[in-house]
């Protein structure tokens, strides 16, 4: 099988193509809509979670989703930034692309990474690596300062409510630790010329002051809070935590940059950054029907659903009709192309794909966060030879594969979509998460088999799955699925003691009432 067509779309091509798209689109709004049917049932499971400390990308492929992570320099809005390192004559070429972005931003990107390499690779103030490090940090914030500046905004608003919680309790001393954090995060952040260095300076401050909690008490108390059952209660500290565990990501991220530099010295003595133009979005089929038997044919038309009566009339006392109804109809209507899914289709357009074309010799495709649902179903497909990060499940209805992709791509995906919607049905637990980003980049897969999941729109919202027991083969791909009944979430156990600072708790994110599914930018 070919991930594209060799000739022409012919016409029963195109019918076949529209098909597919709309079964897509029902298999979608069926997982969301019984996605949210389960968390109005209230049955969740959450099940132990332990962190995937023992199947580390290699230090190389960590290094390329920082890269990526610095490309990804807007709140919200695109799910995901690929960019993979080429191997080129006498020397590398970082090759980026992005969800939906403009010719302009993305020469912007291209340009503000490789002002960061060569500044890392010439150090040209001749700096020791400490300053070096915080020159860098400085760096990274400031590309990424409106995002940077979102953490903060949310930072202070969640302290506010934690403050208050503890302070009805009387609960003096984390009142008092928390207040000092808030103390530190409430600094002007109106980047000026003259204001720059302050404002960079504050952050790091800030930075490091979250370091410093990792290992004080307090880091224990929002973790502990965070794994509280009570969602409602848990909410505002998972959030407290995420935003702690991205902000601090960027120490990560300017120290690795650094590391690089003596590690692999080589590659920064000759590279070029180039991107991919972003792929067009396109008009979404228009959904058929939203009625609960037509969108379930749709889906499944080859299926006999008969002996799922019993769990979809459990789930219709929970608003499946009426959910799967919003997911179909309160959405966008233009479709995109994930960058990793670009990206390896335009590495497959231009023959790049041999382990020789790449820098490091492995075929590896890093993006700002794990990917989501639909492109982990992409990159399982027997014939990919790509790796990427562990996905974090979420499902973006509006994806879609890249024009000219063989039908047997989309049907290989659709198969895998019909089993995990079915395992949603009968088991009725969701893995959901807020957060479609993490801090580390723990793991890199291509096939697995998965849970579960479902979004909103086109925000980010549930589902993940992410194992420590997952088999890595060599060249790090997971080849075994998450243990079942486990919920992620992008925070950070701030009392652990993992290099990366950001690994996956089991993130209690969820409100009953289902606000967490709306999500909130990353
Ligand atoms: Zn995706």
């Amino acid at each position: 099988m070919s991930y594209r067509t060799a000739s022409n779309t012919s016409k029963s091509q195109m019918t076949k193509e529209t098909d597919q798209e709309q079964q897509l689109l029902n298999l979608c709004a069926c997982q969301g809509g019984i996605t949210a049917a389960c968390i109005t049932r209230s049955a969740i499971k959450y099940g132990s979670f332990e962190s995937n400390r023992g199947s580390s990308l290699s230090a190389f492929q960590s290094f390329q989703c920082k890269l990526a992570k610095f490309c990804h320099n807007d709140m919200g809005g695109e799910p995901n930034t690929s960019l993979v390192c080429l191997a080129v004559d006498g020397g590398a070429e970082f090759l980026f692309t992005s969800n939906s972005r403009k010719e302009t931003q993305l020469e912007e990107i291209k340009r503000g990474l490789e002002e960061l390499l060569r500044f890392a690779a010439t150090n040209p103030d001749e700096l020791k690596p400490k300053p070096l490090q915080k020159m860098i940090l400085w760096r990274f914030v400031e590309f990424g300062f409106r995002r940077v500046d979102g953490y903060f905004k949310t930072l202070s608003r969640t302290l506010d409510e934690c403050i208050h919680e503890c302070e009805s309790a009387n609960e003096s001393t984390i009142t008092k630790q928390l207040c000092e954090l808030k103390s530190r995060v409430e600094f002007p952040r109106e980047m000026t010329d003259s204001a720059r260095n302050k404002i960079l300076n504050d952050c790091e401050t800030f930075i490091k002051a979250i370091e410093a909690s990792k290992n004080s008490s307090l880091g224990g108390e929002i973790d502990r809070r965070a794994r509280q059952d009570d969602h409602d209660q848990a909410y505002k500290w998972c959030e407290l935590r995420h935003c702690l565990g991205r902000l601090y990501s960027y120490r990560q991220a300017a120290d690795a940059i650094v590391e690089a530099t003596t590690k692999w010295p080589e590659l920064f003595k000759s590279f070029k950054v180039g991107y991919i133009p972003s792929a067009k979005q396109k008009k979404a089929v228009s959904p058929m029907s939203g009625k609960l038997t037509d969108v379930l044919h749709y889906a499944f038309p080859e299926y006999d659903l008969e002996e799922f009566q019993p769990d979809i009339a459990e789930l219709q006392k929970y608003g499946l009709e009426l959910e799967i109804r919003k997911q179909m109809f309160e959405r966008n209507s233009k479709t995109s192309i994930h960058a990793e899914v670009h990206m390896h289709d335009y590495l497959s357009r231009v023959r790049k794909v041999k382990a020789s074309d790449f820098w490091d010799g492995t075929m590896f495709i890093a993006t700002s966060k794990p990917v989501c649902q639909l492109c982990h179903f992409y990159f399982q497909n027997d014939d990919n030879e790509f790796s990427v990060q562990p996905p974090h499940m979420n499902l973006y209805p509006m994806w879609r594969v890249p024009d000219g992709a063989s039908e047997e791509v989309l049907e290989d995906l659709i198969d895998r979509m019909q089993v995990n919607t079915i395992k949603l049905i009968t088991e009725k637990h969701p893995y959901y998460k807020r957060y479609d980003s993490r801090t580390d980049s723990h793991g890199c897969q291509t096939r697995a088999t998965h849970e579960t999941v479902f979004d909103r729109s086109s925000a980010p919202s549930p589902l993940d799955g992410r194992s420590a027991h997952s088999g890595v083969r060599p060249g790090g791909y997971h080849n075994v699925p998450p243990p079942p009944n486990e919920v992620f979430d992008d925070i950070i156990p701030l009392g652990s003691d993992l290099e990366d600072y950001g690994a996956v708790g089991d993130g209690r994110t969820s409100a009953p009432n289902g606000r967490s599914m709306i999500g909130v930018a990353n």
